[in-house]
């Protein structure tokens, strides 16, 4: 039964027979046989599950209540009790409240360890269950002491020697105490050493008792220790040896395995999980909450996945998976456990990967019911011109991407994709038919680009294919495609008219920053909105903007990236868009090469600039401006623009930032478009969208500043001509993950290769940034990098899903599920 926990099901064995014996006012009461014996062996069952203890009383007392054959009047109230007894736990919502319930429901969990966990977000006893261990230790192998191996971690039997206060030296040297113990075997000793503490492990750690002890082996001058490892009590010592004999013997430990059972020292050679857990909260005192969590709740928890996947893969029932994961067996693969790659492990990543993409399945089913103006002109003969007049032949990933795009405007329903394609790789000209296409149709089109500049950049750049088609002729398109630019530097004048344009029908395409979504711009008629470089811009932005489409209808949108993005992962981040890859340059690009210079090999790079200009060609030299050190940053490239200056006084240097104003940064890139200007030394404003072919060499400093994306970016405005390109990404400082992105740059020049390395290093949550992490920082078992091959798994069993059953009509626990799981982000994806 998919999506039925333990407890259900065997709470519905229960329920069967009782309520068949109810059934017709009891009237076939008499005739049921066995009716005693089958209640009270399927109520034992049932209490004997991983339940609360309510659940386990309640089913106890119904299995009492049957243990002897009942008859007449006592077995019609019986029944009846049994029934009304029962009642509460069978509604789904039941289980469902019991695994929300606070962590304090937990034994040994108060108000002060409550605040411990929930700083590592476990809140709820489901929190608890799903917090898996992030290694394991395995104890089935016990080390021996002489054979300890120093960067290590182990587990072994040793008896205290020694045991006592010592003085030591803190941070900066300060004279503390520590507490140590000399504890060995027949094959020698080592040290074990506890900063702090001490008091409370001095009752556990005494000389003579017998300790089982798991840690890091560090060296330490000329002999071994671990500092704070963990260790249980295997024997007190003998009642001569320690004062406080009695005291002693108490402390040895009888605890609760997930499971109820009681742990003796008999069982302790076996695979031990180790939690990440919050400072101030003993490893051993997690796994206990953990094992009680396991203990009593597990068998409440359901699966939803489709039970083809199930089958498919031999994956356990969830509850199983739980307790497999937080204990497992002594023949458990220890490697494939570190790994997170056993059926268990599959079995809860892919039971959360399906909710999510369930959750965008059906965001996207409800998208798609939307009314958009349907673009016809997409399919019509301006269009056509429009590729034949443009000074280049379509590649076959532009065709590709357009045909796919065409096929969505012309639908009634309002188009949702991604447009995904690496620098330079021409999806400007992609988005410029679209905007083509609309105009075909009487509809406008707004272009919104992160910032002012490049808002400028994409209104020149659009501009030249527009007079391309124009003299060209045909269609619509001989009158010219009519655009403007809205930005907030623009004069008020010329603004204010731009937008009357705008909202009489004038302006067939509206290119700008957010001030175009912003007050009081009207559009006659929009169809169709294109959003350049999506991580940057709100959710918020776009609902905005859907809000101005014409006729009730939502616009159709396109949304262009140029931070390539796995295929699987966009397909999840982007869940509720289709998505277009470009996934080819346009022919006869010229290869870009890399090098990584220092500091101190400055004449490297102005002797490269001055070859690259000998030759006639151009170069940007690039600073990074990050603002809370905004001012020396600007400092440095205008520092760095002089002394190009100085150099080399035949050439004319121009500098761009972001604190110029529009006309005067406006004038500085046309200087440079034009090849007025052979140096352009920039702040990161030129990441995106600038087009200069005969630009071959661009210089980063503070490379090491720079993001994998952004370097990436920043190298693609090179190599655009036939002439070959050359980057040098001078690094001023040394981090891992700063020489890490170094050698990335270095060795590809592949857009996806760079994404997926920019994720490893990163982690999930930061590459994603703003809106993406906001939706999946939640994911507590699955991880986008490690779990990749899964996502697509889990994708197809939930489109499987909503194909079958589309709205989860015929599976409310399932919708109920996905709702709880990712209502609140669902909720604020519609907006967008
Ligand atoms: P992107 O926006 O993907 O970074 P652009 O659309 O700005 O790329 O195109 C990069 C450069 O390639 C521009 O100079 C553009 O004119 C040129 N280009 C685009 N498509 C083609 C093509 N099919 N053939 C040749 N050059 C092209
Ligand atoms: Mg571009």
């Amino acid at each position: 039964m998919a999506g039925a926990s333990p407890f259900a099901a065997a709470l519905e064995a229960v329920r069967r027979p009782l309520e068949f014996a109810a059934r017709d006012g009891f009237a076939h009461l008499g005739r049921v046989r066995e009716l005693e014996a089958s209640v009270h062996a399927a109520a034992s069952r049932a209490a004997a599950l991983a339940i609360p203890g309510d659940a386990a009383r309640a089913l106890a007392g119904v299995a009492a209540r049957f243990a002897a054959p009942l008859a007449g009047e006592a077995r019609s109230a019986a029944v009846r009790e049994a029934l009304a007894t029962l009642a509460p736990f069978a509604d789904p919502a039941w289980a469902e409240a019991a695994l929300a319930r606070p962590v304090t429901a937990l034994p040994g969990v108060g108000p002060r360890r409550a605040e411990l966990l929930a700083e590592r977000d476990l809140r709820t006893v489901l929190d608890v269950l799903m917090h898996l261990p992030s290694r394991y230790d395995d104890r089935r192998s016990l080390a021996q002491v002489g054979e300890l191996v120093v960067g290590h971690r182990a587990t072994f039997v040793a008896r205290v020697l020694l045991a006592d206060f010592v003085a030591a030296r803190g941070r900066g040297g300060r004279p503390m105490r520590a507490f140590q113990a000399v504890v060995g075997d027949e094959t020698g000793s080592v040290n074990l050493k506890w900063f702090h503490g001490g008091d409370s492990i001095k009752k556990t750690v005494q000389k003579g008792a017998t300790l089982l002890v798991t840690g890091e082996v560090r060296r330490w001058r000329f002999a071994k220790e671990l500092t704070h490892p963990e260790v249980e009590v295997l024997e007190p010592p003998p009642p001569a040896a320690a004062g406080e004999g009695e005291a002693a013997s108490r402390e040895v430990e009888v605890r609760t395995t997930p499971a109820g059972r009681a742990e003796g020292p008999s069982s302790l050679r076996r695979i031990v999980p180790d939690y990440p857990s919050p400072e101030g909260l003993h490893p051993r005192a997690l796994r206990a909450i953990v094992g009680a969590a396991v203990g009593e709740y597990a068998d409440l928890v359901a699966g939803h996945l489709p039970d083809t996947i199930v089958r498919a893969r031999g994956l356990p029932e969830p509850a199983d998976a739980l307790r497999f994961v937080h204990d497992p067996p002594q023949s458990g693969d220890v490697a494939a456990l570190l790994a997170r790659r056993t059926p268990a492990h599959e079995r809860l990543v892919l039971e959360e990967l399906h909710l999510l993409e369930l959750g965008l399945a059906l965001e996207r089913a409800q998208r798609a019911a939307e009314k958009a103006l349907p673009l016809d002109g997409a399919t019509g003969p301006g269009v056509e011109a429009a590729i034949a007049a443009l000074p280049w032949r379509l590649t076959a990933a532009q065709a590709r991407a357009w045909s796919e795009i065409r096929a969505d405007l012309v639908r009634p329903h309002p188009m949702n994709r991604l447009l995904q394609g690496d620098v330079g790789s021409g999806k400007t000209a992609v988005a410029f038919l679209a905007a083509m296409a609309a105009a075909e149709s009487g509809a406008q089109t707004a272009l919104m680009a992160p910032t002012e500049l490049l808002a400028e950049q994409h209104a020149r750049t659009l501009g030249k294919l527009a007079s391309a088609v124009a003299r060209a002729g045909g269609g619509r398109a001989a009158r010219g495609l009519r655009m403007a630019l809205l930005t907030s530097s623009l004069p008020r004048g010329e603004l204010a008219s731009a937008r009357r344009a705008l909202a009489e029908g004038a302006i067939d395409l509206a290119v700008g920053t957010h001030a175009l979504v912003q007050g009081a711009v009207r559009f006659a008629r929009l169809g169709l909105a294109i959003v350049d470089e999506q991580h940057r811009f709100g959710v918020l932005q776009r609902a905005a903007l859907a809000a101005k489409a014409a006729d009730d209808a939502a616009p159709h949108v396109l949304v262009m990236t140029a931070t390539p993005i796995p295929r699987t992962l966009a397909l999840t981040l982007y869940g509720d868009l289709d998505v277009s890859v470009i996934d080819e340059l346009p022919p006869g690009r010229a290869p870009v090469s890399t090098e990584i210079l220092r500091a101190g090999e400055g004449r490297r790079v102005m002797a490269a600039i001055r070859e690259a200009t000998a030759r006639g060609e151009q170069v940007y030299v690039v600073y990074p401006l990050v603002e809370e050190s905004e001012k020396s940053d600007l400092r440095a490239a205008v520092t760095g623009a002089e002394r190009i200056a100085a150099a080399l006084p035949e050439l004319r240097v121009d500098l761009v930032h972001g604190r110029l104003d529009a006309p005067a940064r406006a004038e500085a890139m046309g200087r440079f478009e034009r090849g007025e200007s052979h140096v352009l030394v920039a702040t990161t404003v030129i990441e995106v969208g600038v087009d200069v072919p005969s630009a071959t060499l661009i210089v980063v400093e503070h490379a090491e500043r720079f993001g994998l994306a952004q370097l990436h970016q920043l190298r693609g405005r090179v190599g655009r001509g036939a002439r070959p390109g050359r980057c040098l990404l001078v690094a001023r400082a040394s981090t891992e993950d700063g020489e890490a992105r170094l050698r990335a740059m270095a060795e590809t020049t592949d857009g996806f290769v760079i994404a997926e390395r920019d994720l490893a290093i990163r982690g999930a949550g930061e590459f994603l940034g703003t809106r993406q992490s906001g939706r999946l920082a939640d994911l507590r078992v699955a991880d986008l990098l490690r779990d990749a091959r899964l996502i697509s798994v889990a994708r197809e069993g939930a489109l499987e899903t909503v194909r079958r059953d589309p709205g989860l009509r015929r599976q409310p626990g399932l919708a109920r599920a996905v709702s709880q799981r990712w209502g609140d982000r669902l909720a604020l994806m519609a907006v967008g």
